[in-house]
């Protein structure tokens, strides 16, 4: 497998031209020997550089400030958690479950609605309210219209984002309109090798991401990284589509909700009686239960609770 690795604009001792280049790179077989994966994302030692042939070798990964599994991602900024406002409407629990894989993940994100242009603006006042009352504040979006894009790119700027959302709410469309004219040109060297080599990993044109097997296994994920504007990446293929909400315990999804946040915080110094209040009415507990979101909380720690009991 071969990986397009950008030399660093910023790296010592190199000449202007080979800058922000880009090279055909083979991964060293130790680092596969020591089961080291270079991600997609990775920021990575490049050796044995040919410039004539645009070729080098991987050497060593650097250290990850974040890693996304789906799709498998290093150096992740931001996920765009993306709904949209008909067809289909948000689903109060699924957008639920989507905000606290997104919150548990550590990865900064920002809640998008698109298809703005299909509703009415009460629809619009509504859905934001509901979600300000949330603790979120939803970045309008129409793809089909391009509007709302400005503020977006301008978010993404020099950052590189995962778009994560349910299926049909326009993830696709979104990721194609913000590839913009970054086709790459046929007389590009880079593209020739590309053309050359049926295993070019991350190459849209030829890595195509395939759909789930009848039975969900076998998912091969091609995935790679479309430069956007303003020096930003964006991954090509989206996210998880089903939260699995596997990195949240009893103990953290409490820290998931912006509303429970906000009410321990409104009662600091004091705190729940209990060091492991989980919040579900324990005595000396400081959060109450008169919110919208306090039955998701309810049901999604029953449900951590019954998988961490299985474990
Ligand atoms: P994905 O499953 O999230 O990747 O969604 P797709 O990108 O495949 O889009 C699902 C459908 O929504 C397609 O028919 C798109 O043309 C449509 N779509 C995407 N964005 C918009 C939008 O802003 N407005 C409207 N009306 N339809 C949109
Ligand atoms: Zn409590």
């Amino acid at each position: 497998n071969f990986m397009r690795v950008i030399v660093d604009a910023t790296a010592p001792g190199l000449a202007d031209r080979h800058r922000g280049s880009d090279l055909l790179c083979v991964v060293r077989a130790l680092l596969k020997k020591i089961r080291r994966r270079v991600l997609v994302g990775d920021r990575v030692l490049v050796g044995a550089v040919d410039w004539a042939d645009r070729r080098g070798m991987i050497e060593d990964v650097f250290e990850r400030r974040s890693e996304v599994a789906d799709p498998p991602v290093a150096n992740v900024d931001r996920l765009l958690v993306l709904f949209s406002l008909d067809q289909p409407r948000p689903e109060p629990a699924t957008l639920t479950r989507f905000l606290v894989e997104a919150e548990s993940s550590g990865i900064p994100f920002v809640l998008v609605l698109n298809k703005v242009e299909l509703v009415d603006e009460e629809t619009v006042a509504y859905w934001r309210e509901r979600l300000n009352s949330w603790g979120y504040d939803p970045l309008l979006l129409s793809v089909e219209k391009q509007s709302g894009f400005t503020a977006l790119e301008e978010m993404l700027e020099g950052q590189t984002t995962v778009v994560v959302g349910p299926s049909g709410v326009g993830k696709s469309s979104l990721i194609n309109a913000l590839r913009g004219n970054q086709n790459i040109s046929d007389e590009d060297p880079i593209h020739k090798l590309v053309e050359q080599n049926s295993k070019w990993f991350g190459e849209q044109r030829v890595g195509t991401v395939s759909k789930k097997s009848g039975k969900g296994k076998h998912t091969t994920r091609h995935v790679s990284l479309l430069p956007i504007a303003g020096g930003g990446f964006l991954a090509d293929t989206p996210g998880f589509n089903q939260p699995s909400l596997m990195k949240v315990t009893q103990k953290s999804l409490a820290e998931t909700f912006p509303e429970i946040r906000k009410m321990l915080k409104e009662n600091e110094p004091s705190k729940c009686l209990f060091n492991d209040c989980v919040h579900l009415g324990e005595r000396g507990c400081v959060v109450k239960g008169d919110w919208e979101r306090y039955p998701y909380y309810l049901q999604m720690l029953d449900e951590i609770k019954i998988r961490e009991e299985i474990q």
